[in-house]
């Protein structure tokens, strides 16, 4: 039985979702906006953050998907399943309003382009909207982070030279031998004590386009890319790692037809599920989330304040 719980004020989700296991404690640097130094925090360590975006995937879908892994982590986590992209419901600017933790009107991106449609509100030394790449390489340099992509417009988001591990899967969704990519990637970070990686799949919204959302295509390409996350569940587990890991699984939009890009509950509502280390089982998120609270959630996991410019909120706190 799932607990229910209200979220009309974030500091009751912090209680309900995050659990008080206990856990080894060390000292990092992280960033003080107020002070604008590097300060001492302890939090707990090691950590391993996934974030696995599912072009495409609208909750819609949920109901009748045969996706086992994804279920069993919203049984075993936390989640929400009205969740909301930003409008308009198209690519660009929901991978931009996920990294930015801000919607189109401050970060730019209001199409599927290169550069930002509009300037930014503030860019920071990168030269980008302030995002959660440049964020976790400026406030934990010494984290290794990843972004694995099948879809190239992703790369154009944040600068190559915070990723360590930057690439370009094109047939990620229809290829498993791809997958060997993410799977020796996990291998070559099991002995880090800090990792972040985005890995994008595109297969879903391939499925939109050619055959239609809600139709056994689609349906068939979602139950390929649950096997795919439960293949990287399973090496994080082999690698010994699932105990410093947290998954946070979501999407950009969802689709209605056979196109996106409007505001009907098809196109805009996306899962947000967030399970492992220190998350509270069995929590069904019935509060109001954004696509833009997800990178304000990754700085609460890392014990980072986010800027104050952004307009995300963690959805574990404060
Ligand atoms: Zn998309
Ligand atoms: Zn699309």
């Amino acid at each position: 039985m799932m607990k229910r719980i209200r979220l009309t004020r974030l500091t009751i989700a912090a209680a309900a979702i995050l659990s008080l296991a206990a856990c080894s404690e060390k000292a990092i640097d992280i960033y003080d906006y107020a002070k604008n130094s590097f300060v001492t925090e302890t939090i707990t360590g090691p950590l391993h953050v996934f974030l696995i975006g599912l072009d495409g995937w609208g909750s819609y879908s949920l109901p009748r998907a045969d996706m086992p892994t994804i279920k069993r982590m919203m049984a075993g986590g936390a989640y929400s399943l009205t969740a909301r992209a930003v409008m308009p419901s198209i690519s660009s600017p929901n991978w931009a309003s996920m990294f930015y933790g801000s919607a189109p009107a401050l970060h730019g991106y209001t199409q599927n382009t290169v550069k930002p449609t509009f300037d930014p509100v503030v860019i920071d030394e990168y030269g980008y909207y302030p995002n959660i790449f440049t964020l976790l390489r400026k406030i934990r340099p010494a984290i290794y982070i990843a972004a694995l992509y099948e879809w190239g417009g992703i790369a154009d988001l944040y600068p190559a030279s915070v990723v360590n591990f930057n690439r370009g899967i094109p047939d990620l969704s229809s290829n498993h031998g791809s997958l060997s990519v993410i799977t020796n990637y996990i291998t070559s970070i099991s002995s880090r004590d800090l990792t972040f990686t985005f890995i994008h799949f595109d297969g879903a919204d391939h499925a939109g386009h050619a055959e239609g959302h809600n139709t056994p295509a689609y349906y068939d390409m979602l139950a390929r890319l649950d096997s795919y996350i439960g293949e990287i569940e399973q090496k994080v587990i082999d690698e010994g790692m699932m105990d410093a890991t947290v998954f946070i699984l979501s999407a950009d939009h969802g689709g209605i037809n056979k196109s996106h890009g409007g505001n009907t509950t098809e196109e805009r509502q996306i899962p947000f599920i967030i399970y492992g280390k220190n998350i509270a089982p069995g929590t069904v998120i019935s509060g109001d989330i954004n696509i833009y609270d997800i990178a304000p959630t990754i700085c609460a996991l890392f014990g980072i304040s986010p800027p104050p410019v952004w307009l995300g909120r963690s959805v574990l706190h404060y």
